[in-house]
């Protein structure tokens, strides 16, 4: 296993559309062991392979607080069940020390691929919906900064390049 480098807003590849993935092989099952072991390391409770320059549709994720419940989505496919929207206080691996409130549907179906290639689907709420919402973004080349005021979004892009450039 590897630990992969995590791109960081403004980073332009991290608006790549991911492309669905053909089959899931064992790179495929490398490139989700390098994630989580990336995601874990960080630490995080989410990462889309967007986020390591792999343009492909994968998603790993762990909510749990020991690392005991690690959960793969490859070619998601998500449907909001509900209107109803719910508020999060949403952060990104991608946009390091910076946490803001995002709105998004409360409840969304979930389609996937896990790690031994079969369908499953879920209903995803709570902390689980607002993640594989938030997972999905990237692999659309969103961010959750992009849900934010433009005022918001340049302060923060201001302050990571600053960071970048003293880190460079
Ligand atoms: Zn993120």
């Amino acid at each position: 296993m590897a630990i992969l480098n995590i791109l960081e807003f403004p980073d332009s590849r991290l608006r790549t559309l991911a492309k669905p993935v053909d089959a899931v092989d064992d790179g495929i099952r490398q490139l989700v062991d390098d994630m989580f072991e990336t995601m874990y390391e960080a630490p995080g409770i989410g990462l889309a392979a967007t986020q390591v320059n792999v343009h492909k549709r994968v998603v790993v994720m762990d909510l749990s607080e020991d690392r005991s419940e690690p959960r793969v989505f490859i070619n998601p496919e998500l449907e909001p069940l509900t209107e109803e929207m719910d508020q999060y206080q949403e952060g990104c691996l991608s946009v390091p020390g910076f946490y803001e409130n995002v709105d998004r549907p409360q409840r969304v179906k979930v389609k996937a691929l896990g790690r031994d290639g079969q369908p499953y689907e879920l209903i995803a709420e709570g902390l689980l919906a607002v993640c594989i919402q938030h997972e999905c973004d990237h692999l659309n080349g969103k961010l959750f900064v992009d849900y934010l005021s433009n005022l918001k979004r340049d302060r923060i892009k201001k302050k990571l390049e600053k960071l970048h450039k003293q880190n460079a």
